[in-house]
């Protein structure tokens, strides 16, 4: 039977990564009344993991007292209809039935889904992207990763993939991607691209890097935030870094508005939340350089649920299966 809050559905997000598992209990408004977080040991395997995951949601619901009807879970990974995660190398796990044993083990609905399409079903439904049918959410973090709304849908492609706009080639023959590909848009503007650009860059001009290098410690220390500080600070190396980013990441966004027409483009990750600058610096070269149709009514945003959009849209899309079931 299931336990509603004020007469409406509650229901628990899970957001899964290779380093900590967060799940929150969430109404219909994507309003979270009880959270808790712990780190994940993916040394232990799938079955620590998953006990850690049942761990962490029955003390998430012992601390808020309610019931909740189901389940969502955000996995960092590829992950098919069935809920099994294929692949996933954050937690090393390949083929984990994930959504047969939460359901064993919880004795509740489980609907598992990529986290990148978790996160942009949040930002859709109670987020930025709240009252449209059409937007395309990019998050930039140590990877890219994103969704797309088309006509009121979130596309899942023929495997359930679709939305893996990082890998857009952006460069032919360009930097090595951690895919197969070469050029990739996140071998350029991901977080992980970012540190490696500003670690070249400086190796190349060591006289110029040495705020970088100051602020890092070392030249392999430097990472994406490092740039985004010195960045702050007025640093010239910093700051073209920075510009060049943003101009990989708008030839990203050009191909991926001709190719969808969204009404909005929702910016989110680590690497934008920490260097917002980057959303208006890529608004011109959009509008210069997509076709006019593309971007007439097109809005480019910064995502609103932060960190929490993950588990917020998990829970939304563990409401919306059920919601069909009934
Ligand atoms: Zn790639």
């Amino acid at each position: 039977m299931a336990e509603k809050e004020n007469g409406k559905l509650l229901t628990l997000g899970v957001d899964l990564g290779g380093t900590k598992v967060e799940t929150a209990l969430v109404d219909v408004t994507g309003r979270i009344l009880a959270s808790r977080r712990r780190l994940t040991h993916p040394e232990k395997g799938p079955d620590g993991v998953i006990a850690e995951i049942v761990a962490c949601v029955e003390s998430c619901v012992a601390e808020a007292g309610k019931r909740a009807q189901g389940i969502g879970v955000g996995v960092a990974g590829q992950v098919d209809r069935a809920g099994t995660v294929r692949f996933s190398p954050n937690l090393g796990w390949r083929n984990v039935p994930l959504k047969v044993r939460l359901e064993e083990a919880l004795g509740m609905v489980v609907v598992v889904n990529n986290d990148v399409r978790a996160a942009t079903w949040g930002e859709w439904q109670h987020g930025a992207g709240q009252g449209v049918d059409d937007l395309v959410c990019l998050f930039v973090g140590t990877g890219i990763g994103g969704g797309i709304v088309s006509g009121g849908r979130l596309l899942e492609g023929c495997h359930n993939t679709a939305g893996e706009l990082g890998h857009l080639t952006i460069v032919r023959g360009g930097r090595h991607c951690h895919c197969p590909n070469r050029g990739c848009l996140e071998a350029y503007a991901g977080g992980w691209a970012i540190a490696e650009r500003a670690q070249e860059t400086v190796r190349a001009d060591p006289q110029s890097g040495q705020r970088l290098v100051t602020l890092a410690g070392s030249i392999q220390q430097i990472s994406a935030a490092t740039v985004t500080q010195a960045y702050r600070e007025g640093d010239a190396m910093a700051s073209r870094l920075v510009e060049e980013t943003a101009q990989y990441l708008a030839a990203g966004v050009v191909s991926i508005v001709n190719a969808f027409n969204p009404c909005f483009l929702v910016f989110g990750g680590g690497v934008i939340q920490g260097l917002p600058d980057y959303v208006s610096a890529i608004e011109r070269p959009v509008r210069e350089n997509a076709l006019k149709a593309a971007t007439e009514n097109l809005r480019i945003v910064m995502a609103a649920l932060g960190d929490k959009a993950g588990v917020i849209g998990a829970a939304a899309l563990a409401r919306h299966k059920i919601g069909k079931a009934m």
